[in-house]
């Protein structure tokens, strides 16, 4: 499953990261001023290099702004053995090196990273407990104790991080699904055709194609829910949505824009090909039918346009739409079950050698 989340190419995930590695640093050079915490000698020297690297370690994640996440794998280890460093540079690892430093390495395994990179985290923080709290103990079973209780609760902690991480991923991944449909027809909405319309003219810019809007309004839908009943309408605003969905294109977006109104947006290559499909999709629905036989015809109004360099996509939409919906109440006007264009008035002059009539017509 795609992650919803921020995941650790986000630049917040980075400096989280960042201010986790300062912050336990800085912490851990605290025990360097106080006496009787660390060992003398060598370890003295292991235990600060040990906090100069944490704190090093943050540089490249400020600098890049984002970390892999093979990179947050290694800070995760760097982690578990910075405590075991901890663990082995202090005089009482019991009262100075407690196992609960590694909820930050088990945390970031379980928020960031994969399933596999927190099983083998999980497994490392047992080995990293059962060698730091070795020295302290003599006895196998307290020792076992011991370390059971403490990888035992950093495991089921991070465990749980995961399964709700998880959760909270599908939950949202759900929710921006649901947003984007039309409860009653499963259709898309308004809303998704408006985030759609800056990848179309994208598209439409780099392949040299029109965006076509077609609007469609279904005839005298009034008078079926007055005679049928409302459960009779949205019936059959239901199959209408089923038949166009099998007639549009892959590429094309079929939403629901209002009550019985209904938008297709697609690439076309010319003005026919956009007539053609709107022709499609009035037969369609005059020939869709509810299981108790109710149907309905449309009046379709088509606009193109041919994106410009500059233009905002979703103004220019709405213009298009705008357009579109002039030719649906004219088809409305001719007298219902048809398909009507609007072509407005040449925009610029064809470039030199250009014979194409749409160029003239179709610019919004
Ligand atoms: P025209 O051919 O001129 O478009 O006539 P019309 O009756 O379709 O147009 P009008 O705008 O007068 O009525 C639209 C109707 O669509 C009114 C409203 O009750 C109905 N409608 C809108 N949304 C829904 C819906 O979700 N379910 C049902 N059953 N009816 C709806
Ligand atoms: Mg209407
Ligand atoms: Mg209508």
């Amino acid at each position: 499953m795609t992650s919803t989340l921020r995941g650790t190419d986000h630049p917040v995930a980075a400096r989280t990261l960042a201010a986790l590695l300062v912050l336990g640093g800085l912490m851990g050079s605290v025990n360097l001023f106080l006496p009787g915490v660390l060992l003398p000698g060598v370890r003295e020297w292991v235990y600060a290099t040990a906090m100069a690297f944490c704190v090093l370690a943050a540089i490249p994640l400020v600098v890049r702004g984002r970390v892999s996440p093979r990179h947050t794998f290694g800070l995760v280890l760097l982690g578990d053995l910075i405590y075991l460093v901890v663990a082995y540079c202090t005089v009482d690892p019991l009262r100075f090196a407690t196992p609960l430093m590694l909820l930050f390495p088990a945390f970031v395994a379980a928020w960031f990273l994969g399933r596999w990179e927190l099983g083998v985290n999980m497994l490392v923080t047992t080995g990293v407990c059962l060698a730091a709290l070795w020295p302290s103990h003599d006895d196998a079973v307290g020792l076992g104790v011991q370390v059971g209780v403490s990888a035992g609760m950093l495991n089921a902690c991070a465990g749980g991080v995961f399964v709700l991480r998880r959760r909270i991923e599908r939950l949202l991944s759900e929710t921006q699904t649901l947003s984007h449909l039309d409860p009653l027809t499963g259709l898309f909405n308004r809303r998704y055709l408006v985030e759609q319309a800056p990848r179309m003219w994208r598209q439409a810019r780099r392949d040299g194609t029109r965006v076509a809007a077609m609007v469609l309004d279904l005839d005298h839908f009034k008078r079926l829910n007055d005679a049928h009943g409302h459960a009779a309408g949205d019936a059959v605003l239901r199959a209408v949505s089923g038949s166009l969905t099998a007639t549009v294109r892959p590429a094309d977006v079929l939403a629901r824009t209002g009550g019985e109104e209904l938008v297709v947006l697609g690439l076309v290559a010319d003005p026919d090909e956009a007539a053609h499909l709107a022709e499609r999709l009035r037969t369609a629905v005059s020939g869709s039918r509810t299981p108790d036989g109710h149907g309905v015809t449309a009046s379709i109004g088509i606009a193109l346009t041919r994106p410009v360099d500059g233009e905002d996509a979703a103004d220019a939409l709405w213009r298009l739409v705008d357009r579109a919906d002039a030719a649906m109440y004219e088809a409305k006007q001719q007298g219902r079950d048809r398909v009507a264009s609007m072509w407005v008035p040449r925009a610029r002059a064809p470039l030199p050698g250009e014979n194409d009539p749409a160029a003239a017509t179709d610019v919004g």
